[in-house]
């Protein structure tokens, strides 16, 4: 795994938008892994004031909450709309069905729009407990696009976007670990201190399913795009400062 250290999570940021427009105009993107949360929001924002022509680019989401309607404000489907996709022409997008009648049946379906569209390069946050996608600790890493009951810590983290606690669903629909490393490349962002631990295990730690994110080290194209908090628990010596 590739890690870069910034000052800041713009620098970062312009960092991963510089190596997807590289990738889109020499065409090797066709399909694009995109996440949502607060991580991405810098990245998008580069992205939707850029000029990049994405007609010839399709995307697919990690994940959505079960139960929230698409112009939810809280949905994921909103999240897109609002920062990408109402602003540039891709060529389609898709993210998984949280509204569907029968949840395992759209897992199916999803997992056969990835097969359909294999993803040339997967943006990624990480959770502070070492989440990827909402995958949470001790998820198989052979799992695929599933409905995942969300974690207490994964509420509470999120509920910073909803009025009430109790609105913060209980569940999701998420690419699984396996979905995650089908991408040929990924680069995974992190800011902040409070990803400081998740970071450090996932770069110097055990490959175990405590930290789902530690299964990046046998993928093998990652790049870590962190600021200097997230990186400040490395070993000296590994982070670069660029
Ligand atoms: P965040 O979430 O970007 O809102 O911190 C990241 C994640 O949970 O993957």
């Amino acid at each position: 795994m590739e890690l870069l250290t910034y000052k800041t999570p713009d620098e970062a940021a312009a960092k991963a938008f510089d190596i997807i427009k590289e990738g889109i105009e020499n065409g090797n993107i066709h399909t694009l892994g995109l996440a949502t949360g607060g991580t991405p929001l810098p990245f998008y924002k580069i992205f939707r004031d850029s000029q990049v022509d994405v007609s010839n680019v399709s995307t697919v989401n990690l994940d959505e909450y079960v139960g929230l309607k698409d112009e939810d404000e809280n949905s994921y489907h909103y999240y897109m709309n609002k920062e990408l996709f109402s602003h540039l022409n891709f060529k389609q997008s898709f993210l998984p069905n949280g509204m569907a009648d029968v949840l395992e049946a759209e897992c199916l379906h999803y997992e056969s729009i990835l097969q359909k569209h294999p993803v040339d390069v997967q943006i990624l946050g990480i959770g502070s407990n070492g989440h990827i996608g909402f995958n949470e600790p001790g998820t198989p890493f052979d799992s695929l696009t599933h409905v995942v009951e969300l974690t207490e810590s994964t509420r509470e983290a999120n509920k910073r976007f909803f009025d009430n606690e109790e609105d913060v669903p209980t569940h999701a629909i998420s690419m699984g670990i396996q979905s995650i490393l089908a991408a040929k490349k990924i680069i995974l962002l992190a800011f902040g201190d409070n990803k400081a631990d998740a970071v450090k295990h996932m770069l110097e730690g055990k490959v175990d399913e405590s930290c789902p994110a530690s299964i990046l080290q046998k993928h093998p194209n990652v790049v870590v795009l962190a600021d200097t908090k997230a990186a400040s628990m490395l070993k000296e010596g590994i982070v670069r400062d660029k």
